[in-house]
């Protein structure tokens, strides 16, 4: 049997609290390998033009297959690599994969999710151009994707980092918007170019119940992005009639398991080879 590392140390008042930290000890451990045992891969969400279904960018999702845990989610696995400090060159790999496979779909934008923790790094704007020169993917085609806490952190460093990144060219959106605390005078300030509207608000949407008040969030998010010329995207798009609400209301943009689950590199490609609509079927 394996001699689990720290064992002594923990107390065992709670048998629960006991297996997750084994856990997380285990994960921090394992995840130090993954990236050179190539177990970490990319899986890439459509994001679609919802008035006319044309694919107008990607969402580059990480995935960590544990050869012995099977897979591990993202969310599981991403903070443990904040804490443990392995988000950077977990980050970088992504940045650079992403823009590799972006590299063969012309006109597609990818978007890639940065952590707070790696936005805070000295060098994160030199980790950006360093994955757009090794790829040679045009800066506007790459758009990060930032949490709200993440782009309110007080401090001068995230404002400054944010314009660097503008400056060269990359688009920032601001991701989950509607799902926690939000300074919306400060976030007026920021050069955001796209706000990704929480999939908890839209799963109001076909909802008897809440439809009313999820409506009522969605219009005040468009109306909130468009005072911002930030474009915006509708995240968890499930059903036909939330799809229907939404282009309704002239939502520009939309992603979900209804319009198509994240698929591998191999089945983007298909997807794009496949005609793509040009005639907006409405308006
Ligand atoms: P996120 O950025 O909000 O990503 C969207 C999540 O919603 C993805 O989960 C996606 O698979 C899922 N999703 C898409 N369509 C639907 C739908 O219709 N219904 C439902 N219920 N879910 C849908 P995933 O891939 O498990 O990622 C979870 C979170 O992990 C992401 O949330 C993001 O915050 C984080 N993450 C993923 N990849 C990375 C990465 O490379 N770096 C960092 N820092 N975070 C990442
Ligand atoms: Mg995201
Ligand atoms: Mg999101
Ligand atoms: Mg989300």
């Amino acid at each position: 049997a394996v001699k689990r590392a720290g064992r002594r140390q923990v107390r065992r008042y709670h048998p629960q609290q006991d297996a997750a930290t084994e856990r997380f000890q285990v994960l921090a451990r394992d995840l130090g390998h993954a990236l050179a045992r190539s177990e970490l891969s990319l899986r890439f969400q459509p994001i679609y033009r919802l008035r006319d279904r044309r694919l107008i960018k990607a969402e580059a999702l990480l995935r960590w297959t544990h050869p012995q845990l099977g897979p591990v989610p993202p969310g599981e696995f991403i903070p443990v690599a904040e804490r443990v400090g392995l988000i950077m060159p977990v980050g970088a790999w992504v940045l650079r994969e992403a823009c590799r496979a972006a590299r063969g779909w012309p006109g597609v934008r990818v978007s890639v999710n940065v952590s707070p923790v790696q936005l805070l790094q000295a060098d994160f704007v030199a980790t950006v151009r360093e994955a757009l020169d090794h790829t040679g993917l045009p800066a506007r085609r790459l758009e990060l994707e930032l949490t709200e806490t993440a782009v309110l952190y007080e401090d001068d460093r995230v404002a400054r980092t944010l314009q660097d990144l503008r400056e060269l060219g990359v688009r920032i959106s601001i991701d989950d918007f509607g799902s926690g605390y939000s300074n919306l005078a400060r976030l007026r300030t920021m050069p955001i170019t796209g706000v990704k509207l929480d999939r908890s608000i839209i799963a109001g949407l076909s909802d008897h119940e809440t439809g009313g008040f999820a409506h009522a969030l969605t219009r005040a998010a468009l109306d909130i992005a468009g005072h911002m010329r930030a474009e915006l995207t509708a995240e968890g798009i499930e059903h036909p009639a939330q799809l229907e609400v939404l282009r309704a209301l002239g939502c520009p943009l939309g992603q979900g398991h209804g319009l198509c689950p994240p698929v591998t590199p191999a089945e983007l490609d298909a997807l794009l080879a496949a005609p793509q609509p040009e005639i907006p079927s409405g308006s």
